[in-house]
């Protein structure tokens, strides 16, 4: 290969797609990478997954392996931004293909990499924050640890809710000088050869979709919500509860195309929710096999290699399928149930169904468009992925910033996009 300029690559998003994107450039040749992340830990969504398909393993078996693979890798080669976004990319130069100066800021680091996470700093901490890893579903403490796999391992501050040198409580009990709580916010330059965007997604607002409840009704929740539901680091320690009085649920409905395929929400398949929803179907039978799901789906997308899924989900007895749409669903005010109102469409029947609880299976928003980019444009289709960037340019898109996808279509898609920052690197030295 020719000798590649050594500026680096820089990667917006630390999810899956980022940290698979970044191991395969740097294992690939002498090029480091910046992955610039915005919470203050790596991995994604996949790590507020209680499962993921098709093999039902945790996040943190997946996540591990990589871990592993950052950690023997050529030190230093990959630098991780976390707590940290993007405030302007620029062009070096008038034509394209020169590369790139980025604004980078980061949040305050308040606690430095001595920490131990022994956990004596939450002990004494008197403020509350909702713990948005679990959708706000549950509180903690003001100093927290955001999930078991954190990594960096190490515990935060949200400067929201902190009393700092009112208190200062963590402070003095931290034995390893880990908490330094006049840390400032950093912005800084770097220059970059080329960019990927990996920037992954956010669920949909189930908020706008109001015939459905959500927000109206506690036991409507949505697809990620269940999954943070059933984890055992999850708000109920892994019970599958409904929020209204914390009484198993064991009747759950779950409504698919939950705003997607619907020109007033989201237009596009998001590709997992139907493998989501029969996933969370094993869940509930999981723990507890009494319990019932019923899914209504417009029609059922498994495809390739997922058929098998669809067939060991849908061979439980206790799994049934109704085709056909939710139109609204209210509630019993008196036992906290939801009445679904739907058209069974193999029936041709008008229906109400019983529930003591609903997941919504809500789509996938991809978060691109939110990215500020100064002087420069992504090409973003209508509805914010940025599937095709002119490829002289050096941007690159991969995992769900690219398009609805899995994890393993997320991962396949970031071997092509390292593979398009190599060429393109190559290619401008030749
Ligand atoms: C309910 C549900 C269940 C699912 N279950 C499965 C499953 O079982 N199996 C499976 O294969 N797939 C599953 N998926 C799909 C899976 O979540 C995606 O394939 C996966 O998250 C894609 O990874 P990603 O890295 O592209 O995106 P993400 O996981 O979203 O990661 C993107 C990262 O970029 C960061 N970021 C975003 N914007 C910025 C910014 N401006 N600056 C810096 N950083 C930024 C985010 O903080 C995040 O860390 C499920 C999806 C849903 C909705």
């Amino acid at each position: 290969m020719s000798k590649l300029s050594e500026k680096p690559v820089l990667i917006i998003g630390g999810g899956f797609s980022g940290i698979s994107a970044a191991l395969e450039i740097t294992e690939a040749c002498s090029k480091s990478v910046i992955v610039v992340e915005k919470n203050p830990y790596i991995g994604g969504r996949v790590l507020q997954m209680y499962k993921y398909f098709p093999k039902l393993c945790p996040p943190f078996c997946g996540f591990e392996i990589n871990l592993r693979r950052i950690k023997s890798g050529d030190e230093g080669r990959i630098q991780f931004l976390v707590s940290s976004e993007i405030e302007e990319i620029n062009t070096i130069g008038s034509a394209d293909g020169n590369g790139y100066k980025v604004k980078i800021k980061q949040k305050p680091q308040y606690i430095n990499n001595n920490c131990t996470i022994c956990g004596e700093c939450a002990k004494v901490c008197t403020e509350n924050r909702l713990n948005d890893f679990n959708y706000n579903m549950d509180s903690q403490k003001a100093i927290y640890i955001t999930n078991i796999s954190a990594y960096p391992s190490k515990y935060n501050i949200d400067a929201e809710f902190c009393k700092f040198d009112s208190c200062k409580k963590c402070e003095s009990v931290c034995k390893y000088d880990a908490i330094n709580l006049n840390a400032k916010e950093e912005i800084f330059d770097i220059e970059v050869e080329s960019i990927i965007v990996a920037s992954g997604w956010k669920p949909y607002d189930a908020e706008k979709i109001t015939n459905l409840g959500f927000g109206r009704y506690k036991n409507v929740i949505t697809n990620v919500m269940m999954e943070r539901l059933a984890a055992d680091s999850g708000p109920t320690g892994g019970k599958i509860l409904r929020p209204s009085d914390n009484k198993e649920a064991t009747n759950v409905a779950f409504v698919q195309c939950a705003g997607s395929r619907n020109e007033n929400h989201l237009p596009y398949c998001s590709a997992i929710c139907c493998l989501a929803s029969l996933k969370q179907s094993i869940y509930l039978r999981e723990k507890n096999p009494e319990s019932n799901s019923t899914i209504f789906y417009i029609d059922i997308r498994t495809p390739g290699r997922y058929e098998k899924f669809y067939n060991r989900a849908s061979s439980d007895e206790k799994t049934k399928f109704i085709k056909g749409v939710v139109a609204n669903i209210s509630e019993d005010s008196s036992s906290g149930d939801l009445i679904l109102d739907a058209e069974d469409i193999l029936s041709g029947k008008k229906i109400k169904f019983r529930a003591d609880m609903v997941v919504l299976a809500a789509g996938m928003v991809p978060n691109g468009p939110d990215i500020k980019t100064g002087n420069i444009k992504f090409d973003y289709d209508a509805n914010g992925f940025l599937f095709n960037q002119n490829e002289n340019s050096g941007i690159f898109s991969t995992g769900v910033a690219k398009n609805p996808a899995d994890v393993y279509g997320s991962i396949q898609a970031s071997t092509g996009a390292a593979l398009s920052v190599l060429q393109f690197s190559v290619n401008k030295k030749g």
